[in-house]
């Protein structure tokens, strides 16, 4: 409906991210007779676990997410309608902490913290055949409009970390399949800095913050401001330029500038 595509792996018997609940059906019936020992969320968004629940109670298997106790703090525990509407809610499920590696039964994958997009991000790392799974570390190049309760330059760590990595694969949590992604995850990370960089500048010399959005994204605001509406100010290129100012001065962006 939303020409959108959202994605799970299973990779051996771990299955990383488990779709929205409005597709529940469909997706059990994928995984039928088919082994899950451990599901491995990228991330507690709902677009990424709306079966977390049935999933776990069929296959008897745990659930790992990334901070797991900060999991119901982003917008999560109480959807807004359009979110509830776009995917469905996931409901309540049990979840365990994201082990530093997850077994399966012939295949493993080994975690990173991945924080930025939301907390409780992390990238899935199988290096026997290098590929990274990414949730929505990587939605679309260069700098965008984000959630509210993003942290850019959390996001470019991340970037910066899991191109590190030198993968020979990335899988996005949205369709994206990229070879040998690290240039891409590095450019994206550079433009963020950079974007971030202007937005604060501009905000030193007195322009207000819908008139830096305007400057810095030149193109495109008319559609960013149907997508800030309809999702009630959660998702906007606002967000962008208003978080580059409130994180400034976090601990991450101390670790920008090493
Ligand atoms: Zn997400």
């Amino acid at each position: 409906m939303l020409g959108f595509e959202v994605s799970a792996y299973l990779v051996g018997d771990l299955l990383v991210d488990t779709g929205f609940s409005h597709v529940r059906d469909r997706f059990l019936k994928v995984l039928e007779g088919r082994r899950v020992r451990a599901v491995c969320c990228t991330h507690n968004h709902e677009d990424h676990t709306g079966n977390c629940g049935p999933l776990a109670a069929i296959h008897g298997c745990p659930v790992y997410v990334g901070n797991h106790g900060l999991r119901w703090s982003e917008g999560v525990r109480r959807l807004k309608p359009y979110r509830a509407w776009f995917w469905g809610s996931p409901g309540w499920y049990e979840a365990r902490e994201m082990p530093a590696e997850v077994l399966g039964t012939e295949r493993s994958l080994r975690t990173l913290p991945a924080p930025g997009h939301s907390i409780t991000h992390v990238a899935l790392w199988e290096e026997a055949t290098g590929t990274v799974f990414t949730g929505d570390l990587f939605i679309a190049p260069g700098a965008s409009a984000v959630m509210v309760q993003e942290n850019p330059y959390e996001l470019v760590a991340s970037l910066r970390r899991v191109a590190a990595l030198e993968p020979r694969l990335m899988l996005t949590g949205h369709g994206l399949a990229m070879e040998d992604p690290a240039p891409r995850l590095r450019a994206k990370a550079e433009m963020i800095v950079d974007t971030a960089a202007r937005a604060v500048e501009l905000h030193r010399t007195g322009m207000d913050d819908r008139a830096i959005v305007r400057t810095i994204f030149p193109t495109g605001n008319r559609r960013d401001r149907v997508i800030e509406a309809l999702t009630q100010g959660e998702f906007s290129r606002l967000n962008f330029v208003r978080a580059a100012r409130r994180h400034l001065h976090d601990r991450s962006t101390a670790v920008l500038r090493q």
